[in-house]
């Protein structure tokens, strides 16, 4: 009530989108934190903003290339046809090359970003960011820690013997998951933690022997039950005696793929008839968003944690962060950062850059690594005072840095939509390495082809697959026990037969089951999936609403509360308070 009235009395201000025309507001507190940390309000819309970042970023498009310095056949994710040199992570960390090689001075007759360009189309870029001296047997990963035996992983700090994640930390004998931190002999979780051998479940902590679950708690032997809390031996929220639910889950796992979509629908149709929190999220004070735990005003922001003072943000799931706007990707000890996008690990003062890590007091640069006082560097190492990757000595830098900003001011950079960039600006979509669909924008704000054209991205059409696809979904045998190693040699087709569909999950139309999956889909009784691992990945992402924040009251009988939620207007979901939520749930 307070904090709504302080902020009436202040002024907001409204401003039209340079990119998508729309009208956008700043808020008195933005003013603040641009005032704060010394740069212009934003040209464009907040949205925009992070589609523009996100373009930057690409986790899971692979390619197969050579290492133009060693020459090896590699996976990258970089395709063979880009400008600059893509080196194996053996050669890019070695001693080989120096990034001041590449130093030049900086050209008062050209803008900014004009020179900035032709410097990142000259750097080395390495091929997947992997911890590659920790990284055993498992080529096709990127954006990973240390990893064991694991195929298609990504944005996974440590996992053994997985495939198909997205986004998870200390996993082993897990498939198909997607953001889920410490899980063992699991399948197809979504945003789950502490789960040990459960399956298809999503919004879990602490659980044991689930299927089909949703919202549990300290659960155990629990199937197609939703929002309960140290429970045992139900399904369908319903209490059962150990024997009868053993019986009943014998019933239920046949290990048939026609009898999992039913219970899959079931399932669905179940949950709906019971509440939701209106955010998803625990332990904030003055919050809005979806995903967030453990922060303090935060507002607009998506999957934070332990975030503070943090606006129009996502994907920190590594804490802490402080006084952050326009930050996607990935916090662990950040502060004072502004659009930059996958950056972390000790940073702080980091303005419209990428890649930072243990790094601070950074401008306009391209994964500065434990560098401070930069400004349109790209992959500099352990330096200080550099401007185009050229070293100046402190006395000139700050002097220099001063020079230029004025001078992208009065000389800016213009693309072909006519849009300026001047000093407090993200880089323009053209500087990005990747086309908007190799990239995580395309999970957080789909776009077709025509769409992405019209805002200046680049657009990758999907290759031209030359697979000889040797087992059609149809003829994949419905029960697990009728699979036999043969399935190994199989080249599957992907179940997934819209043109749109398949364009916006970025599907790779065919499949092949790896040997470790085989073993675990015969051990769990699980049958064969009928999509690539793109499209199932992208199945799970429609559990998380859109980034949209809606005005909604309290759906509880008489309650009259209100609050900003994902959940639009127009959605099936019951909606509850905080309040009547824990009422009916904890
Ligand atoms: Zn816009
Ligand atoms: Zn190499
Ligand atoms: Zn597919
Ligand atoms: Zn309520």
């Amino acid at each position: 009530m307070g904090q709504d009235q302080k902020l009436e009395s202040k002024k907001l201000e409204k401003r039209v989108c340079q990119n998508c025309q729309k009208e956008f507001t700043i808020e008195p507190e933005n003013f603040e934190f641009y005032e704060k940390i010394k740069v212009p309000a934003p040209t464009w819309c907040p949205e925009c903003r992070g589609q523009r970042r996100m373009n930057f970023n690409n986790v899971s498009s692979l390619y197969k290339r050579k290492c133009d310095s060693c020459g090896e056949n590699i996976i990258a994710v970089y395709p063979e046809e880009v400008e600059f040199p893509v080196y194996c992570p053996k050669c890019w960390w070695s001693d080989k090359w120096d990034a001041s090689d590449y130093a030049r001075d900086y050209d008062l007759n050209k803008p900014f970003f004009e020179q900035l360009r032709e410097l990142k189309n000259e750097v080395p870029r390495v091929s997947l960011e992997v911890d590659y001296q920790r990284n055993i047997n498992s080529p096709y990963a990127n954006l990973c820690g240390p990893l064991k035996n694991c195929y298609l992983t990504f944005l996974t700090d440590t996992a053994e013997d997985c495939a198909y994640i997205f986004s998870g930390d200390n996993l082993k004998d897990c498939f198909d998951c997607t953001n889920v931190a410490s899980a063992e002999n699991s399948y197809g979780l979504f945003y789950s933690a502490k789960m040990y051998h459960s399956f298809f479940s999503r919004e879990c902590e602490n659980c044991l022997n689930v299927y089909f679950c949703k919202n549990l708690k300290n659960c155990q032997n629990c199937f197609g039950c939703v929002n309960l809390r140290n429970k045992s031996y139900c399904i369908f929220n319903k209490q059962y005696s150990k024997e009868d639910y053993q019986k009943q889950l014998q019933e239920l796992l046949t290990g048939s793929h026609q009898a999992q979509e039913t219970i899959k629908q079931k399932v669905e149709e179940f949950f709906l008839r019971f509440p939701n929190k209106y955010i998803h999220g625990e332990s904030n004070l003055n919050v809005s968003g979806d995903y967030i735990y453990h922060c303090k005003n935060t507002h607009n922001s998506y999957g934070i944690i332990e975030g503070e003072n943090v606006k129009y943000c996502k994907m920190l799931e590594m804490g802490p962060t402080k006084d952050c706007y326009d930050y996607d990707s990935w916090g662990q000890k950040a502060e004072k950062v502004y659009e930059a996008v996958h950056c972390g690990d000790g940073i702080n003062n980091i303005k419209f850059s990428n890649g930072a890590w243990q790094s601070y007091n950074v401008e306009y640069s391209d994964n500065p690594l434990f560098s401070h006082d930069i400004f349109g560097c790209v992959f500099t190492n352990k330096k200080s005072y550099c401007i185009l990757n050229k070293q100046y000595s402190k006395g000139e830098y700050f002097p220099m840095v001063e020079k230029i900003k004025k001078h992208m001011n009065e000389m800016p950079y213009i693309d072909k939509q006519d849009r300026v960039y001047k000093y407090g600006e993200f880089f323009p979509p053209e500087l990005s390495p990747f086309a908007y669909n190799e990239t995580i924008a395309q999970e957080y704000f789909p776009l077709t082809k025509e769409e992405a054209k019209k805002k200046g991205y680049r657009w990758k059409e999907r290759e031209k697959r030359n697979y000889n696809i040797t087992l059609k979904t149809e003829d994949i045998p419905d029960n697990i026990k009728d699979v036999d190693n043969s399935i190994l040699k199989e080249v599957i087709e992907c179940a997934t037969n819209s043109e749109e569909e398949k364009a916006k999950n970025n599907c790779s139309e065919a499949f092949k089951i790896i040997p470790q999956e085989l073993e675990f889909y015969k051990k769990m009784n699980l049958p064969l999936p009928r999509y690539c691992p793109n499209c199932r990945h992208h199945q799970r992402l429609k559990n998380r609403n859109p980034l949209k924040l809606y005005k909604r009251t309290c759906m509880k009988e008489g309650c009259n509360n209100t609050f900003e939620t994902t959940y639009a207007p127009n959605r099936p979901e019951i909606v509850y308070c905080e309040e009547c939520y824990n009422r009916e749930v904890n």
